[in-house]
């Protein structure tokens, strides 16, 4: 920002890496790169702040590279980074840069891959180093890694080695290399704990600090939607289906159960969707971020240590389905989108009880997020239709179709129609996977959810603890159960029944326990469409709901039909199993059944069959036509054969 250097020549780096900058795309440093690069190159100790995706890789790598001798094959720069996709992705940029280096080697270390390995790849020699804290401490204890020849030190997110506990055998490194050697150590912020090693190994550092929420985040657009009436499930899927410049998304998630679950979930509906969790083997790890990167998956379902440092330039969203800790895992999230100079979005969904972080990190960040207006079902399938045509228009233009042509005559002729309508056949075809219209009433009844009515948000802000939904107009036992089968106040007798199955007279209500509460977002109106449509009875036949923090419960008829209490074993609000179970004693024990749907309570509305395939809403070319179907889940059509997720090959 305060300098005025235009190019990475003016900063003196060498005709090799002019061109390896040049082949990579990057045209201006970025102002840590501008600021940093001409210090490093002088030799200086360097303690470097900058938020992250500012480029802190190139900054220590370039004058690092330049300073190489790379007839000496042995190492003479480490940089220590806490994750080993972190160490792996600062090797790949390394390599990037050194690529007019010939005979350049850097070689990647870290725990969980095997040593044998790495004590080949040692063996081999290498001019940089990059390793996790533990591992490189590992190597040097074994006397399998030599650093006497060290030149340079990097020390890469510092506070994050700090935060994972790497900060002893941080310094139990710092003193067992040469002393006589250059350190550079970058952090986003500066703990006290890092200020104080920054000060005991770094000599006369030269600071460099770029302000927070420069042009990285500015160039992120930042939005979020407060959950109310809609499942978390059902609003993202829409959203994707609608979001302008959707090419890839990260998702992240609190647990990693979740990213499991919520990666399951999509993959079923279509998308090209994985995990990524602390869980996970790190071969997995890296084929994970590898398709990503390639395009064999578009979605990836993270945890904030999973995720952390991810660099994938084609993540054009992240979406904050559970929403982070603390501002420092926002600000962490949403720098995987908006890499390279490019643009990037963030969505964040934020419960009402969780507004206030959401201020806060408009306040931390000093940006504003503004609030999204949820696609409704319309909007969707007018986003289906939109891109159809386009695919139409595509395939049109790309010719070949001489065959099908005549294909086209023949049925003209056979069953003497026009082409017209041959072509609405074909049309209505296609697209029975993946709906372009959706029924009326669904339109409006979605409609209103998708806005949010006034008086669903006041219940979702009621503090009270284990308040009591008192559904008056509905039966606790029989005799209400008969009474309000009688049309009241001058509603029509059909819109009062409902739907579902009619159970005759009641008998005995029974208190099931639910294990979905005020803290999973769950409204007594969540709860009775879910019943209601999973198990299939009238609504009138669900009784007293009573909201707690932690479950809820709710009475429901003694004859409640074994199916319908099966169905109910299944069925999940807000992403959680309600794990129904009868509270009078006699625990039923019932076997859950195979998983019949894919577990969306959509509103009031449950459909039983998701239309799996297809890539909702990534508008790639072409998309929709090898793989049809997906998306939102429109109701009453058959799913076709489940989509292969391109995997590895
Ligand atoms: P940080 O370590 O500060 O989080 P990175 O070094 O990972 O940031 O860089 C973030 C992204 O910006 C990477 O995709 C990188 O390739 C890209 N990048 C870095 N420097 C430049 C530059 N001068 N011009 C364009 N893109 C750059
Ligand atoms: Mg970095």
């Amino acid at each position: 920002m305060t300098s005025s250097v235009d190019t990475f020549a003016q900063l003196g780096l060498s005709e090799p890496i002019l061109q390896a900058l040049s082949d990579v795309g990057y045209e201006t440093p970025s102002s840590i790169q501008a600021e940093c690069i001409p210090l490093l190159m002088e030799g200086k100790d360097l303690l470097g702040m900058a938020q992250t995706g500012t480029g802190k890789t190139a900054a220590f790598a370039l004058p690092l590279l330049q300073k190489l001798d790379v007839s000496q094959r042995f190492p003479q720069a480490l940089v220590l980074a806490p994750t080993r996709e972190l160490a792996i992705q600062v090797a790949e940029a390394c390599q990037k840069y050194a690529k007019h280096m010939p005979g350049f080697h850097v070689l990647p270390i870290y725990g969980g891959q095997s040593l044998g390995i790495q004590l080949k790849q040692l063996q081999r020699g290498a001019h940089v180093i990059i390793g996790t804290p533990g591992r490189v401490m590992d190597h040097l204890e074994r006397k399998s890694l030599d650093l006497s020849q060290l030149k340079t030190l990097v020390l890469d997110e510092a506070d994050e080695m700090l935060r994972m506990g790497f900060i002893d055998d941080v310094e139990w490194i710092l003193e067992h290399i040469p002393a006589e050697r250059q350190t550079a150590l970058f952090s986003a912020t500066m703990p006290e704990q890092i200020r104080r090693v920054a000060q005991k190994y770094l000599r006369d550092p030269q600071e460099v600090k770029i302000k927070a929420a420069t042009s990285t985040v500015s160039a992120i657009q930042q939005r979020y939607w407060q959950v109310s009436g809609l499942h978390k499930l059902d609003a993202l899927t829409r959203i994707m289906e609608v979001e302008d410049s959707l090419d890839a998304a990260i998702i992240f998630v609190r647990t990693k159960t979740a990213t499991e679950e919520l990666a399951q979930k999509l993959e079923a509906r279509g998308y090209a969707a994985a995990a990524l969790n602390g869980d996970m083997n790190q071969a997995n790890r890296e084929r994970v971020i590898e398709q990503l990167k390639s395009g064999g998956l578009d979605i990836v379902i993270a945890t904030d240590v999973a995720a952390r440092g991810i660099d994938v330039p084609r993540v054009s969203h992240v979406i904050n389905y559970d929403i982070p800790y603390d501002v420092e895992a926002y600000v962490h999230r949403i720098g995987r989108t908006g890499r390279a100079g490019r643009t990037g979005t963030a969505i964040l969904f934020v419960s009402p009880r969780e507004m206030r972080m959401l201020r806060t990190i408009e306040r931390v960040t000093r940006q504003n997020i503004s609030p999204l207006r949820l696609p409704t079902k319309q909007d969707v399938a007018d986003r289906r239709v939109t891109q159809f045509k386009q695919q139409i228009i595509k395939t049109l233009e790309a010719g070949e179709l001489s065959f099908f042509e005549e294909v086209v005559t023949q049925i003209e002729e056979e069953a003497n129609v026009g082409a017209h309508e041959v072509a609405a056949a074909l049309a209505f075809l296609v697209q029975k996977s993946r709906p372009l219209q959706m029924p009326e009433k669904e339109v409006r009844s979605f409609e209103s959810d998708a806005e949010g009515r006034p008086e669903r948000k006041e219940r979702f802000e009621r503090p009270e603890r284990g308040e009591r939904f008192e559904r008056k107009d509905r039966p606790e036992r029989a005799d209400r159960a008969e009474r309000t089968e009688r049309p009241d106040r001058g509603e029509r007798p059909d819109a009062k029944k409902g739907k579902g199955r009619d159970l005759g007279n009641v008998a005995n209500m029974v208190r099931y326990r639910i294990e979905v509460g005020r803290n999973q977002g769950a409204t007594p109106k969540d709860i009775v469409g879910c019943i209601a449509n999973e198990a299939d009875i009238q609504s009138r036949y669900i009784g007293h709901i009573a909201l707690f923090d932690e479950y809820s419960t709710v009475e429901l008829p003694d004859s409640l039909p074994k199916d319908a209490l099966m169905m109910l074993k299944e069925v999940e609000i807000k992403q959680c199993p309600l794990l129904i179970h009868r509270l009078d004693g006699e625990s039923e024990v019932i076997a859950p059944p195979r998983r019949k749907w894919g577990g969306d309570v959509d509103g009031n509305r449950a459909p039983r069959s998701n239309a799996p395939g297809g890539k909702g809403g990534f508008s790639k070319p072409g998309f929709g036509n090898k793989k049809p179907g997906g998306g939102g889940g429109f109701g009453g059509n058959k799913p076709p054969a489940k989509r292969r997720t391109p995997r590895e090959g």
